[in-house]
């Protein structure tokens, strides 16, 4: 099977199979694991914030960050196709209490003016406007990046009110790796930011959230609330540590790879992508033009051996990751070549 369903299906490698087996391990809750101590301060210095937070998941971090951040009631600014708001059940509302109020961006770029105009005045009906989030690289453009110059424009908008803003920085290090640029130069701005070990990085299971020292004393206590507290989670955090060292700067395989596949993409006749959108390891292009819906496209694909996901009844979306290497690309492009032939050839 090629899965390029996402790449949080990449599997540990050897080397973290190795640092896991020999992991130095405490009481992670009691602040006791040497290994998750270890890689909270390295993932900090990486990504410039005083201290970090180490996590089961992604969604937890994005979570913490709203519950440390607003208080109940309170509305949150974010972008419409954002992850926080399209895929973590609701969370910001069940969780935290707080009401969303979406922009509608552009690449995950929200105009600063759009910002402002968000914002609640101080009033006894209305919400209190508590945070702002944003998404870099943003997943359901398709991996676009946004540079810091926009990035910092958004942030500088919710400061000039004193709201803080949180970065969902799920696959920040792709993002950089397309800019050219340190990580640190994206989340400068940021008051706090979360990233996946366990995707592009090929951790098992981890992410991080990171900020200054006393919002991650908060987010340590939010992270215990929701039951995240890890006993001897330093056999976790070690493969974490092979992934800060070892895996950030291959991304740029997996980048060359989606500009590879969405090339042979856009040959297929029936198929439309946008070549331009392809910056970093996930691709989306449209089947518009095929007689199928997305799924039965996709049943058809995973048949012959392709797994992809699905972004609308139209939209296939593909991620490219450590465990597809070119052959696979080019076996994938000869595989979607026949499937959509398929559909056109009725
Ligand atoms: C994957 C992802 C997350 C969090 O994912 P988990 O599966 O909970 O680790 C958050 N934001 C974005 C943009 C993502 O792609």
């Amino acid at each position: 099977m090629i899965d390029l369903r996402s790449d949080t299906v990449t599997q540990p490698t050897e080397a973290m199979r190795m640092a896991m087996a020999q992991a130095e391990v405490g009481d992670d809750v009691y602040g006791e694991d040497p290994t998750v101590n270890r890689l909270e301060i390295e993932a900090a210095a990486r990504i410039g914030k005083e201290a970090a937070l180490f996590l089961p998941s992604g969604t937890m971090g994005n979570q913490i960050a709203i519950l440390a951040h607003t208080h109940r009631g309170d509305e949150i600014i974010l972008d419409e196709d954002s992850h926080i708001f399209c895929y973590e059940k609701g969370g910001a509302a069940a969780l935290a209490g707080v009401q969303t109020r979406t922009l509608k961006g552009s690449h995950g770029f929200i105009e600063p003016c759009r910002i402002r105009e968000a914002i609640r005045d101080e009033n006894i009906h209305a919400p209190h406007t508590g945070l702002l989030c944003l998404e870099n690289t943003h997943n359901r453009a398709g991996g676009r990046v946004i540079a810091p110059d926009r990035l910092n424009a958004m942030a500088d908008t919710a400061h000039e009110f004193n709201i803080p803003v949180h970065l969902d920085g799920a696959r920040i290090f792709n993002a950089a790796l397309a800019l050219q640029i340190d990580a640190k130069e994206l989340t400068e701005k940021m008051d706090s930011v979360m990233f996946c070990l366990s995707k592009g990085l090929a951790a098992p299971v981890g992410s991080i959230l990171a900020g200054n020292k006393s919002f991650i004393g908060v987010a340590r206590q939010y992270r215990k609330l929701l039951g995240g507290g890890m006993r001897q989670a330093g056999i976790l955090a070690a493969a974490g540590l092979v992934s800060l060292n070892t895996m950030i700067t291959r991304l740029v395989d997996d980048h060359r790879n989606a500009l590879r596949l969405a090339e042979g993409i856009g040959e297929i006749g029936g198929l439309k992508i946008n070549i331009s959108n392809v910056q970093t390891n996930i691709l989306i292009f449209n089947i518009d033009e095929l007689h199928v819906d997305a799924n039965e496209f996709l049943e058809r694909l995973a048949s012959e051996g392709v797994l992809a996901g699905a972004f609308g009844p139209k939209i296939i979306r593909f991620v490219t990751h450590k465990d597809i290497d070119l052959e696979a690309v080019d076996q994938a492009i000869a595989i979607l070549r026949r499937t959509v032939h398929q559909f056109t050839a009725m």
